[in-house]
């Protein structure tokens, strides 16, 4: 799929989560709580493919996600690939191929999203708010680039970092700050492990597996049938799985808070009487 796609797929599994949580377990989150998971996750849901880098010295190629910063985060693109490559070449057994290219490999991974979410909630419990900042802030400048690829595109990455910051800046100015956010390493594992879902209905699969060994393959791609397989960027991706995740999400939006609102609505027509 391609970036706004996981982005949304993201968004609405974060949303849908919060909604079930509240339905079902009594979690109640605030709406900056749901918004800024919501962020994150939809960022999680890109960071996989951080791992597709394009020519840094001619500042041209890479991922949509490798795009956000500009240069600096296609420099991160290029070592994240490379990396990963370096653990594909050190973990494959005699009937994985050779590769070159370190695409669809280790961030593509379950061990990849545990590690990530498991360092994202360290940060935060470590540092407490100011690395919530960071972390929303980097994770929110994915968001806005998968989301509004199109606006992303037209304003370019300056603008997208100046809006990443002053989203980190109105979290960071109203978000309590004497907790250590565990919730926020869940939303970017979340949002990685709905990324690998995504690629896996797209031709080719990811390494699921990883790293279990079956018939001397370490990273056997998985996924559905090439026949079946979603076309990238086609009409079933652009159209109905796009509809999909924002329906989805406008539900779950509606069903976190439309109950309080009418609550309160009724509680002021009565004091009102
Ligand atoms: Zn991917």
């Amino acid at each position: 799929m391609m970036g706004p796609s996981h982005a949304l797929s993201g968004a609405a599994a974060w949303l849908a989560g919060s909604w079930a949580l509240a339905q079902f377990a009594g979690v109640s989150q605030t709406p900056l709580e749901v918004a800024v998971g919501t962020a994150v996750c939809a960022g999680g849901a890109l960071l996989p493919d951080l791992d597709m880098s394009g020519k840094v010295t001619r500042n041209q190629g890479g991922a949509t996600v490798a795009r956000t910063f500009g240069v600096a985060s296609l420099f991160v693109a290029e070592v994240v690939e490379k990396f990963s490559l370096g653990v594909y070449t050190a973990t494959k057994l005699s009937r994985d191929p050779r590769r070159e290219n370190g695409h669809r490999t280790f961030t593509h991974t379950l061990p990849f999203c545990a590690l990530i979410g498991w360092g994202t909630t360290a940060l935060a419990t470590e540092y407490g708010k100011w690395a919530v900042v960071g972390i929303v802030f980097f994770m929110a400048g994915l968001a806005l680039r998968g989301l509004f690829d199109e606006w992303a595109e037209r304003a370019g990455w300056v603008i997208v970092t100046l809006a990443s910051a002053f989203i980190a800046w109105f979290t960071a100015a109203n978000l309590p700050g004497d907790r250590g956010y565990p919730l926020l390493g869940l939303a970017v594992a979340v949002g990685c492990v709905v990324h690998l879902f995504g690629d896996m209905i797209t031709k080719n699969g990811v390494p699921i597996l990883w790293p279990i060994p079956l018939n001397r393959r370490m990273w056997r791609m998985i996924g559905i049938p090439n026949s079946m397989a979603v076309k990238v960027g086609g009409k079933v991706e652009v159209v109905v799985l796009r509809t999909a995740f924002t329906v989805i999400s406008l539900l779950s939006i509606a069903g976190l808070f439309i109950p309080s609102v009418l609550e309160r609505l009724n509680e002021e027509f009565w004091a009102s009487r």
